[in-house]
């Protein structure tokens, strides 16, 4: 089927998701082309989920441009879009002279990218601050901060689909042509005749851009590895905590979540392989020895889950990496944006991002402003974060508030059913667990995947091999293993 609309976003991470609720501030109508069945799967779910301050990037650098933008508006996207964000701070913490002179310069960067809340601190101050921290000073970045990146991106998806925006989930971009002005995309499902096109594909952004004919770039994989530590440990650690950066590489660091775990990582391998996130048993084993040097606590027993996130950095010819690059070339793809090396601060960085490059359609185009965009996206409070007397209330309006699915997050039946129901129209077993947090918790899934499974075949009419995981490929069951 050939679809027409203004413009396309090809990819549905957080860049994408922030690019298409941006967009649907003007008269436009949009298409979202995303390849998974869902909308946070590759690097937005799978990263630190720290707020950057905007000290660790090159003077003038679109990153440190875009990551104090965007740590700025945090506050004020969390309330709008309804996700956790916590501006905790963090501290990078040395030992020796030459690591106080990184933090000396790191931190003069830092004011000349616009960064806030920069001090150099003392051994006491470090240990009032995060008491188990071995280290003898310390940099503080005070305006830094941790967030919920799931519903980040779901909820910034979602508000632009409330917007008005189309998701074709599932569709994956295959080729593109130009054609009497416009562009025609070839995915595996639907094509679509379009006006504009943003490629925020991540780490199929190289390929998009091929595509389009602005060849060259080339892009590699750094795969940083995580563990995720039981709940146990969150009131032990109230910042994230960094070793001393290099040029290049944060260095394992361990950080709270929002939701009370911790993470402990990334490490930083080089890879040609975007599709392959196991964490192997070595690799764990490092980083409990690398963290342990900052932070005492790390024992195999609390390790609940382990997870990678793959950057892909654009790199010159000598492997030097290079600032984002977000562009028009009018000679080769006019009114086809093209992003390309959005790896770290992509998270914190993706709203003024996205405003960035739909100011360079603006710059080329007249976009009419819509009168009726609303930034807000309604959101539930969690059942887990209600009171006795709000969770009393609830049960009494929908019975099924008191069914506990996941009881070791506290994740009820009618907020399972309410995430089966998402505008998006996902239905992974991921999609679940990223808007409601069951199967997050202690057990991971050992007592609450089948009642989701389940719920999945109820609410759908769908049969049981028909459910899938977090890929279209990925079958939760593959048949009946008995009759009857
Ligand atoms: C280990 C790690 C740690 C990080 N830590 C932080 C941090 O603490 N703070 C921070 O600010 N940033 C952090 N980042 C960076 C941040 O996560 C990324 O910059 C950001 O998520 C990139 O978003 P994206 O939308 O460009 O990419 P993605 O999330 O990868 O989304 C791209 C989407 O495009 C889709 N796609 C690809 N090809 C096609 C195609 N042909 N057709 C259709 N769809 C396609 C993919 O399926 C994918 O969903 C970290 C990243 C990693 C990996």
């Amino acid at each position: 089927m050939l679809h027409f609309f203004d413009a396309a976003v090809i990819g549905g991470g957080v860049v994408g998701s922030a690019i298409a609720r941006e967009l649907s501030r003007y008269e436009l109508s949009i298409a979202v082309l995303e390849e998974n069945p869902d909308v946070v799967c590759e690097a937005s779910g799978r990263n630190s989920a720290v707020v950057h301050g905007g000290f660790a990037y090159d003077r003038g650098s679109l990153k440190a441009r875009f990551c104090v933008e965007g740590n700025r508006m945090m506050d004020e996207l969390s309330t709008q879009l309804g996700f956790r964000f916590i501006r905790c701070g963090k501290v990078l913490v040395g030992n020796t002279d030459e690591d106080l002179r990184q933090l000396e310069r790191t931190m003069a960067q830092g004011f000349d990218n616009g960064a806030t809340g920069l001090e150099l601190i003392d051994g006491k101050r470090l240990h009032e601050l995060v008491p188990a921290v071995n280290g003898s000073f310390a940099m503080l970045s005070s305006s830094s901060g941790i967030m919920d990146p799931f519903l980040f991106t779901i909820n910034l998806a979602e508000n632009a689909a409330e917007n008005g925006a189309r998701y074709f989930l599932s569709h994956k971009v295959i080729s593109i042509a130009r054609k009497d002005g416009r562009y025609l995309i070839h995915t595996a499902e639907d094509d679509f005749s379009v006006r504009w096109l943003f490629n925020a594909a991540g780490k199929g952004a190289k390929d998009i851009s091929d595509m389009l004919g602005i060849t060259g770039y080339r892009v590699i994989g750094s795969k940083g590895n995580y563990l995720v530590l039981d709940k146990r440990l969150g009131p032990l650690l109230p910042m994230p905590v960094y070793p001393v950066p290099s040029n290049t590489y944060m260095g394992i660091h361990v950080t709270p979540t929002v939701d009370g775990n911790v993470t402990v990582g990334p490490d930083a391998i080089n890879t040609d392989d975007f599709g392959y996130y196991g964490v192997p048993a070595d690799r764990m084993e490092y980083l409990r020895e690398s963290a342990s040097t900052l932070w005492p606590h790390i024992d195999r027993k609390d390790v609940i889950r382990t997870f990678s996130g793959i950057l892909a950095k654009w790199v010159d010819d000598k492997g030097v990496i290079q600032d984002f690059r977000i562009e028009v070339r009018d000679d080769i793809a006019p009114g086809a944006v093209n992003l390309i090396g959005i790896e770290s601060p992509g998270l914190t960085a993706a709203v003024p991002m996205a405003r960035y490059a739909i100011s360079l359609l603006r710059d080329r185009f007249d976009l009419e402003e819509r009168k009726d965009f609303d930034p807000v996206h309604a959101t539930a409070k969690r059942f887990a974060e209600m009171t006795s007397e709000e969770k009393a209330a609830a049960i009494a309006g929908d019975s099924r508030y008191g069914s506990l699915v996941c009881s070791c997050e506290e994740v009820t039946e009618a907020e399972v059913i309410r995430a089966i129901h998402n505008p998006l129209g996902v239905h992974t077993m991921t999609g679940i667990k990223y808007r409601t947090r069951a199967m997050m918790g202690g057990c991971q899934a050992g007592f609450c995947q089948m009642k989701i499974e389940q719920l999945l075949e109820k609410e759908l009419g769908i049969a049981p091999e028909d459910v899938r995981y977090l890929r279209d490929s990925s079958w939760v069951l593959a048949g009946k293993m008995r009759e009857g």
